[in-house]
Parts: C-alpha cells; structure tokens; sequence
C-alpha cells in the first residue's frame, strides 16, 4: 500500500455506512449539490474528467463525504491523502504518477501543503504535467512527465490560509454551510436507520438541537444517546431518553460543550467581555489558537455569540444572557 494515500483517518469512517453515497442521500447543501449535479453530467457526457474542486468549511460538515460522492458519481476511483501527509515533493510525485485517467486526488487539509509541493502542485493542476528535477548543482536538469488528466479536490477549514495561486486554479469552490436543524434532523433520522437503532422524531430533534449545525457532532450524540437508551431505557431513542442524555454529557441547549463555554467565560469574566487577542485567549483556556479559530470560533460567530473585532474576540450581550450574568458587570 502507498504510504501517502490512506483510505482515511477518521474514527467516523469505522461506520462507513453512515456516510451516504450519492448526491441525492446526501442531506442539505441544496445550492453546492445542484451545481454539482450540472458539472458532472456535463463532464460524463463530455467524457472529460472534472475539474478541480475546492470545498471548505468548519470541520464535520461533509467535506470527506462529498469527495467520495463525487467520485461514486463520476465513477471514478478516489485516492485520499491529506497536507501534513505529504512532506517532500517526491511523496506527492509517487501519488501523481499512479493515477489512472480520470481519477480523483482527495487532498485534505490542502492548506497545510508547504510552498515546494503547492508549487509542483501548478502544472499537475494545469497542464497535467510533473516537472522533477534530476541531479543536483550544474548537472541538474529538470524533465517533464506527463500525468492522465485527474481531478484534485482540495478540502480546508479555512480558505483564507490558502495561497491565491492555488485557489485560482480550482475550477469549482465551495463553501459548506451549517446545517439547519431540520437537516440535521433528517441526517440523525438516516445514521438511526443505519445503526439499527429506534428513534422517535422528537428524540431524533433534541440530538439536532444541541449538533451545532454538524453532521458529524450528531452522529457522536446519537451513538451515546443510543447507549443510554440502551442501558436505562428501553432501547428507543424518546425525546426524553435524549434531552437527559445530552444534559449528562454536559452538552447544554445549544449545543456548546465546555470549551465552549470555558472560552466565552473566561473572555467574560477575565477580559470584561474583550476584544480580547487570539494569541491571549488562547493561552488563557489552555488550547491552540488553529483550533480554536477552525473548530470553536465558527459556531459561536454563526449563532452570534462572538464577534471578530480587528482587535480581538469579543462577546456579545447573547453570550452574556446565555450565561445569567449582566452585561458590563
Ligand atoms: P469533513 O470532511 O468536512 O470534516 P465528513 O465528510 O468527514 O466531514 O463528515 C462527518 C460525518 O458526518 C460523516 O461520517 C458523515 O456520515 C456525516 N455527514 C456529513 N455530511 C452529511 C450529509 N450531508 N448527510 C448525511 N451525513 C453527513
């Protein structure tokens, strides 16, 4: 087995049945599925490969998921690898040279590609080619090889820390959105079915409420709600089974867990409400700035709890009344 091409490295992917196959099992995202939809017909009937495709997003919404849709769609085989996986121009060169026509390259974390291998990245992107350098000081020459056309589709967290250069030449970026509750609902209904185990709608809503817009948040509630379930119910996942398991695994209304609240606590109570810098909060609550700007920060700016000020975070009157304690105070 290749080295630099894992299947994948997600515990989620164990259940490998939870992640739908098709465009049309896979639950929101309407917009980015319905162009979709449009790119790869016209590709097939074209008989081209697709182009290449950007797709950000916090982490959990689908990304890994629509990759291997689009692949299934294509009918095209998908090889996975991931930024911090390749480490020199040669690990990405031995993925590229075992391409066969038409194939899908599934970069995720692409941000965290270092300068050297975006740049060889270029002409494998735009004219399927490789250029590798063979020798070193004035004997060396570089010889260009030709690469099947391929699709790359690049996933990140966050598309601003990709250079313009790369993200030029995506032909298809998207950005995937939280999903509604509803979806969520739909979502956790689907991962029951799959898992074998009884839901009741209300029960299935509660573990939507409190996903933070997530896919994969819920799967991970609803497989320790089924545990309760399980053990202190009677097997059925009932609103009620589902509202006290969420509340034991200290996962409150909204969904915030106790970073999250740790975070916005601390900026309340430590640095009266902010603005308050990355780099200081981030010491403060004893976590990494990168995590708490990809996995924690999203959520909260979505709902309104955080603001993005140019001179730090800052809570805002929501986050106060979520916590019972008055503004200013
Ligand atoms: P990302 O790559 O963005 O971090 P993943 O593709 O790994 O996210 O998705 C996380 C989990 O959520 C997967 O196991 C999948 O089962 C589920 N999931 C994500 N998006 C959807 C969706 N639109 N419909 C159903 N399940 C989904």
């Amino acid at each position: 087995r290749d080295r630099f091409v894992s299947p994948t490295k997600k515990q989620e992917d164990i259940d490998f049945n939870l992640r739908p196959n098709k465009l049309d099992t896979y639950i929101g995202q309407e917009e980015i599925k319905k162009n979709l939809k449009v790119f790869i017909q016209a590709a097939l009937e074209r008989g081209d490969s697709l182009d290449h495709v950007l797709l950000y997003g916090p982490p959990g919404l689908g990304k890994t998921t629509l990759a291997n849709i689009i692949a299934n769609e294509m009918g095209a085989n998908i090889k996975t690898t991931s930024g911090p996986a390749i480490e020199k121009p040669g690990d990405l060169a031995a993925v590229l040279t075992k391409l066969q026509p038409n194939d899908i390259l599934f970069i995720d974390e692409i941000h965290r590609l270092n300068r050297v291998i975006e740049e060889t990245l270029y002409p494998a992107m735009e004219d399927f080619a490789l250029d590798i350098v063979i020798g070193a000081g004035p004997q060396a020459r570089s010889i260009r090889l030709d690469l099947p056309p391929f699709t790359l589709i690049g996933a990140t967290t966050k598309a601003g820390s990709l250079t313009s250069p790369l993200r030029d030449r995506f032909g298809v970026i998207n950005r995937l959105q939280f999903y509604t509750e509803g979806e969520l609902t739909q979502i956790i209904m689907r991962a029951a079915k799959v898992l074998q185990v009884g839901i009741e709608k209300a029960g299935a809503k509660q573990i939507a409420l409190r996903s933070r817009g997530t896919p994969r948040i819920a799967n991970r509630f609803l497989k320790r709600v089924r545990d309760f379930a399980q053990i202190e119910g009677d097997g059925i996942i009932t609103e009620e089974i589902a509202k006290n398991a969420l509340d034991r695994l200290n996962v409150d209304k909204l969904g915030l867990d106790r970073v999250d609240r740790k975070m916005l606590k601390m900026i309340i109570e430590k640095f009266k409400g902010g603005p308050v810098g990355l780099g200081t909060l981030a010491a403060a609550i004893n976590e990494e700035r990168e995590t708490i700007e990809d996995v924690y920060e999203p959520y909260l700016l979505q709902i309104g709890y955080l603001n993005r000020t140019p001179r730090g975070r800052k809570v805002t009157d929501l986050a106060y009344k979520h916590f019972n304690i008055e503004v200013g105070s």
